[in-house]
């Protein structure tokens, strides 16, 4: 390793040469309180920023206690994160320095979740920070100076002001450790108290507007109705009350614009934890849950979806299907296979974003048009089997198909954005229903074949590409940050160009790779360069939707 006036001295040397000069930078300098590792040097001043790591040597000052379980470890990484991310707004204020995007310091964004993510990283002896420099230039003339100031002024008060331990950091981490606590132990309840799901009384669920996760203000706080209360001990945060949700099938009934759709999102994203102060703290969702949508337009590829769709009149094989254009219906099919071959227990539907015909065929229809020209098997024939047969939950919202009343195992009401369970008077209107199994043959047959992959982008965080082939990631709906979504690019990279080998079919490669990520962490698929932006933790389910809406498997 060098010192830090040895990388003066080189910076000097290379002032007003042209930019490829800068290159000699790479490498590791001593900064005594930190490490400063010049990882990756962008190749022009336009070119995505040069990749920066600060490695701040933790002795002790925050103590181990802290971090050692992973789920607190996610929390603390966090905190720090956005600690990090507050300091380079105030420090460096975004001004420029040149052309291009010289002078610009940037690390990842984290938004309302708690995820882990490659920026920040913290073991027993550092706290490892990844950032974004934009090394100046004028035209293309190295402004080693302005660099300078950059690399010895500002980011040794960025690192300070995030790193160092004083008693408000430790306060911090303390509580970010508490809340991680409390999340992780009602998840842990769930299953034990046969619960899909929890929404703590109090909690804030509909959000500041379509474009901003942030609460919105003066919202009616959640409030669960007696009879589905359950009240938790939690290690630190005292006693809980709110509504536990039933495994079996639960039905979200309730006119427009009263909540139902609100209370589904905040479901959706109950698979993650929440920052404090978000208003869905303690909404504590089953890890495993799926969004269900409607998604026409998606590919698929060789999957068995005859258990919603049978005798196409194209006599194309639904058992194992192929398409480049999903309809409606078909690509719910396929989104619900998808979701239980990655292990899904819980489903997630929203009336409002399913293809009415999977969702239900009423009698009339039925009588007009018989079951044998119908190709389509719709969900509510199957819901029941989906859970007596394998054990995955439903959580439905429904306001206009009845239907569904009479396969619920729980009913609730939403009621000027107040849940009412209303089971007892929706049995009373339910009638019986044939009941069918499940098929629960293999869902997924495509072997995925190696490949190799050149170029990963990201567009925002809904679309992906993979050299030239667009992955569309706006109907996945529990991805939920665009770390999120470079991160699902660096992964099937790796899967496509080192896992797959022309027998493991998607599902086995999602799983294979999700273990990966449990024991090694978000770093070890990402590059080192993280040409495609900083990258964040994601689910097993996800990993396959992505995969399998991939045109070139
Ligand atoms: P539904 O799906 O029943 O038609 P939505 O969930 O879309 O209704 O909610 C309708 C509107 O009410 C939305 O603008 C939402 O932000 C707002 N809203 C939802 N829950 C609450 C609440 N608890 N307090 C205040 N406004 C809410
Ligand atoms: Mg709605």
């Amino acid at each position: 390793m060098k010192s830090s006036e040895e990388l003066r001295r080189q910076l000097r040397q290379i002032d007003h040469k042209g930019y490829k000069a800068y290159k000699i930078l790479e490498g590791e300098y001593e900064f005594g309180a930190y490490r400063l590792c010049i990882d990756h040097v962008q190749g022009d001043p336009f070119a995505t920023p040069s990749r920066v790591r600060i490695v701040y040597k933790n002795q002790k000052n925050i103590p181990d206690e802290l971090f050692r379980e992973k789920h607190r470890k996610t929390a603390i990484e966090d905190t720090l994160l956005r600690r990090l991310h507050r300091s380079i707004g105030s420090v460096v204020k975004g001004q420029r320095r040149g052309s291009g995007k010289s002078g610009m310091v940037t690390t990842c964004r984290a938004g309302q979740e708690i995820l882990e993510r490659s920026a920040m990283h913290i073991t027993s002896t550092v706290a490892e920070a990844r950032i974004e420099v934009g090394f100046p230039a004028f035209g293309r003339t190295i402004a080693a100076g302005e660099l300078e100031t950059l690399l010895f002024d500002v980011l040794p008060e960025v690192a300070e002001s995030t790193f160092r331990a004083k008693p408000q950091l430790l306060e911090e981490l303390k509580k970010a450790a508490y809340l991680a606590d409390d999340q992780r132990f009602i998840r842990q309840e769930l299953p034990r108290l046969g619960l899909a799901a929890f929404v703590a009384d109090g909690a804030i669920l509909p959000r500041e507007s379509g474009i901003s996760q942030k609460k919105m203000k003066g919202a009616v706080p959640f409030e669960s109705p007696e009879s589905l209360a359950v009240t938790l001990q939690l290690p630190h945060g005292g006693m809980l009350r709110g509504m536990g949700i039933r495994r079996g099938i639960t039905v979200i009934a309730g006119g427009g614009f009263h909540g139902k759709s609100t209370l589904l999102k905040a479901l959706e994203r109950g698979v993650y934890n929440h920052i404090a102060g978000d208003g869905r703290e303690y909404v504590i969702t089953d890890e495993t849950a799926f969004k269900l949508r409607a998604e026409e337009g998606r590919s698929i590829h060789e999957e068995n979806i005859s258990m919603f769709i049978n005798h196409l009149p194209t006599k194309a094989d639904t058992a194992d299907f192929t398409t480049e254009n999903a309809s409606g219906s078909t690509s719910q099919a396929a989104n619900t296979v998808e979701a239980l071959a990655a292990g899904s227990t819980v489903l997630l539907i929203d009336e409002d974003t399913s293809a009415t015909n999977f969702m239900v065929r009423d009698g009339r229809m039925a009588q007009l048009v018989s079951d044998e020209k119908e190709p389509i098997t719709p969900f509510i024939r199957k819901i029941r089997s989906l859970y007596q047969d394998l054990g995955v939950s439903t959580i439905l919202v429904a306001g206009s198909s009845g239907d569904y009343l009479s396969v619920a195992d729980t009913v609730l009401q939403m009621d000027c954005y107040r849940v009412c369970d209303v089971t007892e008077k929706a049995h009373a209107l339910a009638q019986e229903l044939k009941e069918e199994k499940a098929d629960a043959a293999r869902w997924l047959r495509k072997p995925v074949r190696k490949k190799e992959i050149e170029k990963i982008r990201v567009h925002g965080w809904d679309s992906l590409s993979i050299d030239k082939s667009e992955i569309d990631l706006r109907y996945l709906e529990q991805v939920v940050d665009e770390s999120q979504t470079a991160a699902l690019g660096y992964i099937i990279q790796y899967i496509l160009t080192r896992t797959a080998d022309g027998r493991k079919t998607p599902d086995a490669l999602a799983e294979e790779i999700a273990k990966k990520l449990d024991a090694e962490g978000i770093l070890s698929i990402t590059p080192k360069n993280y040409s495609a932006g900083p990258s964040a933790m994601v689910r097993k389910q996800e990993i396959l939707a992505c995969l399998c809406r991939y045109r070139l498997l």
